[in-house]
């Protein structure tokens, strides 16, 4: 699908947006990654949502990326016999052991360890900390709590105590299953929730095995304090708003909001905010003032993508929100001030040989009427290296590998068409010059800039920067071999 923007936009998949028709019309209004959250819905639902993806994928014959985040060592209440209860200022509420339906007095927090780490008078935060338990009295297995902001409680919401160190794993057993699931089923991005260290990193990429890139969600202090050693062995990142904002004082979450996305660019990994950016339009078809501000703010930081949680996972109003995220960027992209901010924050240091190919790239498409910058990719580094210079001109990736093409949905500005084996040069910028025309980018008249590695299929070999017409006559007459 053809997009008039650079930013790509996350939407997370739940019971508001479950059929073919809903995710393909998601799809159409911009989402460009599906996100399905492991931490709602069992494996029947998981694997039903992947196949309808997969099918709008091969039906409009255009890579889409699956994004499977896991749930990790979240602290989560159990489930209610009707679903949810609202809990009010100064009610009692006791969390316990019993994994019986929950009710208005009670609820089953099943983690023992969190009993014995409690203690009267800890806060317990509730739903990306909208309500605030204290503890009165607790034991081995149950806390009694009274409420201090009171709110709707519901399946599942996640639990935050800030105030108590927890001794957690970073992949719990279910992790583990889910993280073999989804990888049998075939996705592109796996997002490892709490990472506190690289280590953490380290296990998931070896379960893995090379099936699915590696995107760590930093919402704990401490990985933020061990950012640059996290990033370093992560293919991206997510600023997980939603749980850093407890865990630190809200006040601290836009600055390290920019921190990490800067600090992505430079690595050349994709980076997604996320949470609570258009979060009124769960219940209403417009966002708030203040909602909007978010979204553009994050697209003039840079970041590669936006992400909608519940907006379109159990929200009214999914395709609106795509559609609100989609016109923002527009008009953000399209702002003068957007592009000085942008080059402005442009990291001089290149480092290879495919660094600065891809920086003579853009200035020579910046400075002719150049239409697009098509660089073959395998392994995708070179795209992600396009993708950081952040050119005025769209990126064309072409690969032979789909896991490559799907996993650079997320980048920035970067479209992503496969092309067979090549073994000739030309054949490459005859396959580019089609892509661009076909995709929509340029016409027969114009020029492209092709950026390849010969010899093909050999990753890291990036060594071809070549101005090409887009007419087939042409290449064929200037293009020796
Ligand atoms: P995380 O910490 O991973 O962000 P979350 O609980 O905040 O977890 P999100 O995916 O960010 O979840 O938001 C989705 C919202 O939609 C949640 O409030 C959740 O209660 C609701 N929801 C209900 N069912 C599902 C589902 N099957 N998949 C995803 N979200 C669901
Ligand atoms: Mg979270
Ligand atoms: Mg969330």
């Amino acid at each position: 699908m053809r997009r008039f923007r650079n930013v790509k936009i996350v939407a997370t998949l739940g019971p508001a947006s479950n059929d073919y028709a809903m995710i393909r019309a998601l799809h159409e209004a911009g989402a460009d990654v599906f996100r399905l959250n492991m931490s709602h819905g069992d494996h029947d639902e998981i694997r039903a949502r992947h196949a309808i993806i997969r099918q709008i994928e091969r039906d409009l014959d255009s890579p889409i990326a699956i994004l499977a985040d896991l749930q990790g060592p979240k602290l989560r209440v159990g489930t209610f016999a009707r679903g949810e209860e609202d809990l009010a200022e100064g009610a009692a509420f006791r969390l316990d052991l019993d994994e019986a339906e929950g009710d208005a007095s009670r609820v089953c927090l099943p983690h023992p360890e969190i009993f014995a780490a409690l203690e009267e008078g800890a806060s317990l935060l509730v739903n990306d900390g909208k309500i605030r338990l204290r503890v009165t009295a607790c034991g081995t297995d149950f806390a009694d709590c009274v409420v201090v902001n009171g709110g709707t409680i519901s399946n599942r919401k996640g639990v935050n105590v800030p105030d108590v160190e927890l001794p957690l794993a970073a992949l719990s057993e279910k992790d583990r299953r889910d993280l073999e699931f989804v990888c049998q089923l075939g996705v592109d991005w796996l997002a490892l929730s709490f990472v506190q260290r690289p280590e953490d990193v380290h296990e998931a990429r070896t379960l893995a095995d090379g099936r699915a890139a590696i995107l760590s969600k930093i919402e704990k202090p401490s990985a933020v304090a061990k950012f640059d050693d996290i990033l370093a062995v992560s293919d991206g990142i997510m600023v997980a708003r939603g749980d850093l904002g407890v865990e630190l004082p809200v006040q601290n979450v836009p600055p390290i909001q920019k921190r990490l996305i800067r600090k992505c660019r430079i690595a050349a990994k994709p980076v997604i905010v996320a949470t609570q950016m258009l979060e009124s339009m769960i219940e209403s078809p417009m966002p708030t003032r203040a909602e909007v501000s978010d979204v553009a703010t994050a697209i003039y930081e840079g970041a590669d993508a936006i992400m909608l949680s519940a907006e379109s996972a159990a929200g009214n109003y999914p395709i609106e929100a795509v559609t609100t995220m989609d016109n923002v960027a527009i008009e953000v992209e399209g702002d003068p001030t957007y592009r000085e901010v942008i080059e402005a924050s442009r990291s001089a240091n290149r480092k290879s040989v495919a660094g600065g190919i891809v920086a003579a790239a853009r200035e020579i498409a910046e400075t002719t009427d150049i239409k697009a910058i098509c660089c073959f990719t395998q392994s995708g580094t070179t795209a992600l290296l396009t993708a950081r210079e952040r050119p005025r001109v769209p990126i064309i990736a072409l690969t032979s590998q789909r896991g490559t093409a799907r996993r650079l949905v997320l980048s920035w500005g970067t479209h992503c068409v496969m092309t067979g084996e090549l073994e000739r040069f030309k054949q490459a910028v005859v396959n580019a010059a089609r892509a661009a025309r076909t995709g929509g980018y340029a016409t027969e008249a114009d020029q492209i800039v092709v950026v390849a590695g010969v010899p093909f299929n050999m990753p890291g070999t990036t060594n071809i920067l070549r101005v090409a017409p887009c007419a087939e006559h042409l290449i064929f007459a200037s293009d020796p071999e």
